[in-house]
């Protein structure tokens, strides 16, 4: 007998899980599966490029919720299992293994996969991406034979992988295309706050640069040719070169693509009925983006709002999106914390030394406070919070770090 769920949703990562829970608290009694490609119990992925890379925090510490729970909660797992085809019109998926299961409504949280590299030798062993946990633990099985790391892509995924091989005393070096790291997401304060943190601790960051090739022998690399020609000899690449969200099932089957992504209306719904998307692969107009044009966001707080809002609308209870995006990273023992989306901004004040290693940077739009990057520096980011929601007014006292946001709080809106 085929398989049938009142929801079923596809990928057990942040979203997925985070949907799974947010159904059963908000009452909903009826079946749910949640269906993983991967093996794992649903498990945080940002440590993958921290602390469990770094050999500090053991894998069971990662997971969102033990087993115990999914079983009390009666939400079926069904993990290993990937979803290849979806037809909306008879609400079945179709699984890799052939096997077809029914649902009432879709959620579609699956995330993406790693952009890959398509330079000569990128079949080569030795490249490595960083999404689950099976990328993080084959990484790992070779670190101990590789001195020389090479990092493709100066966003946060490179930058938290580089911190951790410098700690683990590899020789790093990082290659980015733009003349910044972090060009994509932050102002340039920042990025260049990063660059001289990374160097400070011994990261050969090459900027406007780009990689050609890899090059080596017997199937293993042994050197990044750069497209200037120079060759850096490596025993191991790193690429964090973004990723390719993952719909295609649900494209074939007619479903409104954008931004590279699955459209979402701000319920959650995408084009077909009964099928919600959420997370990586999903694409909204988000309410504080200063413009209406769908985007995608990668975060936590992204996947896990997002598959609060689809749950409650499954539940009858109707929810929009209209979350505040927070991110975090950590590099060192550098902490970085943001709020608000800073894309597009058109004024920017810095507040505090980066060279005393704790500063802000906020972001204006159109004469409005849109987002704040706090690095080492919780009391701005708690504080300024409130200046963000409220879009105080971008003025030269914001900048005056001997004065708490807390005073200005409230201000001049
Ligand atoms: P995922 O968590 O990726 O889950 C998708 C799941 O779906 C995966 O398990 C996948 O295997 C599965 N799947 C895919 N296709 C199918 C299919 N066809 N059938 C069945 N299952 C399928 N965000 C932050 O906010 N802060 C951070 O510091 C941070 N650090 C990060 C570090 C790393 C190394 C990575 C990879 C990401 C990091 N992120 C961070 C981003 C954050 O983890 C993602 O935004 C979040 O996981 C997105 O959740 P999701 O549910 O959309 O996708």
């Amino acid at each position: 007998m085929m398989a049938q769920y009142d929801v079923l949703i596809v990928g057990a990562g942040h979203g997925g899980a985070q949907a799974a829970i947010a159904l059963r608290k908000n009452g909903f009694a009826g079946t749910i599966g949640l269906v993983g490609a991967e093996l794992e119990l649903p498990y945080e992925r940002p440590p993958l490029s921290k602390e469990y890379l770094a050999g500090e925090k053991a894998f069971e510490r990662l997971l969102i919720r033990q087993k115990s729970f999914w079983d009390q909660k009666a939400i079926e797992l069904r993990l290993g299992q990937a979803v290849i085809a979806v037809n909306p019109g008879n609400r079945t998926v179709g699984l890799r293994d052939g096997v077809t299961i029914g649902f009432g409504d879709l959620v579609w949280a699956a995330g993406g996969t790693p952009r890959q590299l398509q330079c000569d030798g990128h079949h080569l062993g030795g490249l490595h991406y960083m999404r689950t946990r099976a990328d993080a633990d084959a990484l790992e099985r070779r670190l101990p034979a590789a001195e020389r790391i090479v990092i493709v892509g100066g966003g946060y995924i490179g930058l938290e992988a580089a911190a951790v091989m410098r700690k683990l005393g590899k020789a790093v070096t990082l290659i980015e295309t733009a003349d910044r790291v972090l060009a994509r997401v932050a102002g340039e304060p920042l990025s260049r706050f990063f660059e001289r943190l990374h160097r400070a601790h011994g990261v050969d960051i090459r900027l406007n640069a780009s990689v050609n090739g890899l090059v080596g022998r017997q199937g293993q690399i042994e050197a990044v040719r750069l497209a200037d020609g120079e060759m850096l000899p490596a025993d191991l690449v790193i690429a964090g070169v973004g990723i390719v969200p993952a719909v295609e099932p649900l494209v074939t089957a007619g479903a409104t693509a954008s931004a590279g992504g699955l459209w979402v209306d701000a319920g959650m719904k995408t084009s077909l009925d009964h099928v919600y998307a959420i997370g990586d692969c999903a694409a909204h107009s988000n309410l504080h983006a200063g413009h209406d044009e769908p985007i995608r966001l990668e975060s936590v707080q992204n996947a896990n709002d997002q598959a609060v809002v689809a749950a409650r609308n499954i539940c009858g209870i109707e929810t929009f999106y209209d979350a505040r995006p927070w991110f975090w990273s950590h590099q060192y023992d550098t902490r970085l914390q943001t709020i608000g989306l800073a894309a597009g901004f058109d004024a920017m004040l810095l507040r505090g030394d980066p060279d005393s290693g704790s500063f802000s940077v906020i972001y204006g739009r159109g004469g409005r406070v849109v987002a704040l990057d706090c690095v080492n520096n919780t009391k701005d980011y708690v504080q300024g919070r409130g200046l963000v929601e409220a879009g105080a007014l971008m003025s030269a006292a914001l900048a005056d770090a001997s004065v708490p946001f807390k005073a200005l709080n409230g201000a001049d809106q």
